[in-house]
């Protein structure tokens, strides 16, 4: 990875679900709960970066938050229409909120997607492959007109189980990783997180970030460093869904706007996940990543400093 420095706020393209979910805490429920893992990464993304989204929606997904993120400056030009049902996902939590059941996934227009990036998108120096198929992910990287500066990946079980060899081929064309902890043992096959991010980092990223949602994330640098965050105790967790992609989307936003890709600067990326991640917890949907202002965002990060100072 190169490690250059410079000023430029370079474009973020991120690829990836883009949903309407049904969420069941054990305190609440929101039925027709805007999400997806693009949606949630360029909510988190936009405070700090331009963000360029490639998805598909059908006729079901609500113009309120279309305009949402068109005010939040996403640039929505991938974003394509489709005459069928949008994805949908539903889960619910377990008492302790840490872990969910999916209870239902439907791809719906995702099934027969096919992307076209608009040229704009093509020359982005920064490319994050969030959350959906593999074969998608592929299809948007193939696209671009050269390799940009840094490719990050999520994924998630279902992948790792029905399309692990497309998965593979992704994985060996990536800089990042970031991924669940459980994920990640499954992905190896392993039952301890040192040796399954070693294996991680033979099969592709030299970057991997674990994220291990109230203990916070783990980041293996690409000098072989480790580097641990927490994360922030909350006592008002409304709804934990969208954590893991906000948390791209602050790591990723970071990153791009500063376009400095030093172990050091890595860190920091990690940092601005846990500030975005912690702020999407506390509304459900994007609610709480809407309202922030860029001095909200600030004194958040500020809280994570203040945390670890010692
Ligand atoms: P996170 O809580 O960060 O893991 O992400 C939650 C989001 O992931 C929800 O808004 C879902 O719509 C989305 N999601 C759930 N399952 C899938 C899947 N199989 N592929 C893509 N996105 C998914």
């Amino acid at each position: 990875m190169p490690t250059t420095s410079d000023q430029t706020n370079h474009n973020l393209v991120v690829v990836g679900s883009v949903a309407v979910d049904w969420v069941i805490t054990p305190s609440a429920e929101r039925r027709d709960s805007v999400g997806g893992a693009a949606v949630f990464f360029a909510m988190a993304a936009a405070p700090l970066a331009k963000v360029q989204l490639v998805g598909v929606i059908g006729h079901d997904f609500p113009q309120a938050s279309i305009n949402d993120l068109e005010r939040a400056g996403v640039d929505l030009a991938g974003l394509e229409r489709s005459d069928g049902l949008t994805f949908r996902w539903k889960g619910r939590y377990h008492e302790n909120m840490n872990q969910r059941d999916t209870l239902e996934t439907h791809l719906n227009v995702f099934e027969d997607f096919a992307p076209k990036l608009p040229q704009r998108y093509r020359e982005s120096d920064f490319l994050f492959l969030a959350n959906i198929q593999p074969s998608l992910q592929l299809a948007v990287l193939e696209q671009m007109d050269r390799r940009p500066r840094l490719v990050g990946l999520d994924t998630m079980n279902l992948w790792i189980d029905i399309a692990h060899d497309k998965l593979l081929e992704v994985l060996a064309r990536v800089d990042v990783l970031a991924i669940n902890q459980e994920e990640a043992l499954q992905l190896t096959a392993e039952s301890n997180l040192v040796r399954a991010a070693a294996k991680i980092r033979e099969l592709g990223p030299k970057t991997l970030v674990i994220k291990r949602g109230e203990y916070g994330a783990l980041c293996f640098g690409p000098d072989g460093s480790l580097f641990c965050a927490p994360a922030l105790p909350l006592d008002d967790v409304v709804d934990p869904t969208g954590a893991g992609d906000s948390f791209a989307g602050g790591f990723m936003g970071h990153l791009a706007s500063t376009g400095d890709l030093s172990s050091d600067n890595i860190r920091r990326a990690v940092i601005w996940g846990s500030t975005m991640a912690s702020c999407c917890v506390q509304g459900f949907s994007y609610d709480r990543l809407r309202e922030l202002s860029r001095e909200q965002v600030d004194a958040r990060f500020q809280r994570f400093v203040d945390l670890t100072r010692f």
